[in-house]
């Protein structure tokens, strides 16, 4: 999967530290994120969009409410295996 490389911000929901981005799966678009981008915090799920300087902003509910329910469900599954991955991971370290 792609990944584009970002300089260090934080999720603005969980102050985890996110220094890339990277397209859903099944995104075939190789493109880094642009300004009016969606991004989903991978730790907490937090739903945040790109500003013109690509730094992450919180939605406005009135966006919210626009993302559709397809784009919606995509972003639940991406995130379920993300977690499911890092728990994986987690598990293996301990062993
Ligand atoms: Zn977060």
């Amino acid at each position: 999967m792609a990944h584009f490389p970002m300089s260090m911000r934080k999720c603005l929901g969980c102050g985890e530290e996110m220094d890339y981005a990277a397209p859903l799966p099944g995104d075939d678009d190789p493109r880094g994120p642009r300004p009016g981008d969606l991004s989903l915090c991978m730790y907490c799920g937090l739903l945040m969009a790109f500003d013109e300087e690509l730094e992450v902003r919180l939605m406005t509910p009135q966006e919210a409410a626009r993302v559709p329910r397809k784009e919606r469900v995509r972003m639940a599954r991406a995130l379920r295996d993300f977690q499911r991955a890092q728990r994986r991971a987690k598990r293996r370290a301990l062993h």
